[in-house]
């Protein structure tokens, strides 16, 4: 599909339609990359994706995506996770504040996003902000039996609803970006047909120094890069502002 209609569906996270909001470039999603079954690019455990906002049909890419193709001055930055209800707290505020578009990929288990639901549902419904399927417990799906695999998926996809009134996305991100052609199809019959991997990472599924965490935004934080974070360790959101300048550097600034 072509680029442009393909990052504001990621950025959405909508097939339906949409409205591209507010000016914020920031995200970008990408495209493609055939059927594969082979974990992320880079990164190690989870990570990426993200955002964009905007919302117009779509038809999303279907298969694994790992990276923007094409177009300069985008990158998508994606939030993982939500083991904390203060970090998540804090990346919704910096949304709602910079307009910085995210795509968030939760774990409905944590209760992070529940507690802030309030906050984010606005940016959800606005196409700030879109989401897609983590999972429900972060478990390696490769390791499940395929109806473990459906629950933990369409729990998550049930709870995203509910909860951040995510209407429909296409994505989903597979835990440590372990998937194989079984529990991509899997995610397919619920409704997410792209596999959105990750090509660069904030490092930060683990905790990381502000300065460990601005060296890899300074590497990671170019053209065309599916960018993963996490809303798990507090050290993130001591760096917003660095990062908001990192993203005008890399011209794809909100
Ligand atoms: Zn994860």
């Amino acid at each position: 599909m072509e680029r442009r209609r393909f990052l504001l569906a990621l950025a959405a996270g909508l097939t339906g339609a949409a409205g591209l909001r507010g000016a914020r470039d920031l995200a970008a999603g990408p495209p493609v990359a055939p059927r594969a079954s082979v974990p992320a690019p880079i990164a190690t455990p989870a990570a990426a994706p993200a955002g964009v906002a905007g919302v117009v049909p779509v038809d999303p890419p279907v298969g694994v995506v790992s990276g923007l193709p094409g177009t300069p001055r985008a990158l998508a930055l994606t939030v993982d996770d939500g083991t904390s209800t203060e970090v998540v707290a804090a990346f919704a505020a910096f949304a709602a504040g910079s307009g910085v578009r995210l795509t968030l990929f939760p774990n409905g288990r944590y209760r992070s996003w529940t507690d802030n639901a309030a906050a984010l549902r606005p940016l959800v419904e606005s196409g700030q902000v879109a989401c897609g399927n983590h999972t429900w417990s972060h478990p390696d799906l490769t390791t499940l039996g395929d109806a473990a695999v459906a629950e933990e998926l369409r729990r998550n996809r049930d709870f995203l609803r509910t909860t951040l009134g995510v209407l429909d996305t296409p994505f989903y991100r597979p835990p440590y970006g372990a998937h194989d052609e079984r529990v991509d199809r899997i995610a397919a019959d619920l409704g997410h047909p792209t596999v959105a991997l990750w090509n660069g990472t904030l490092g930060d599924s683990r905790v990381l120094s502000a300065a460990q965490l601005l060296a890899a935004a300074r590497q990671w934080f170019t053209d065309q890069r599916i960018v993963v974070g996490h809303a798990n360790h507090p050290t993130v959101t001591t760096v917003y502002g660095d990062l908001l300048a990192l993203l005008a550097d890399a011209g794809c600034g909100p």
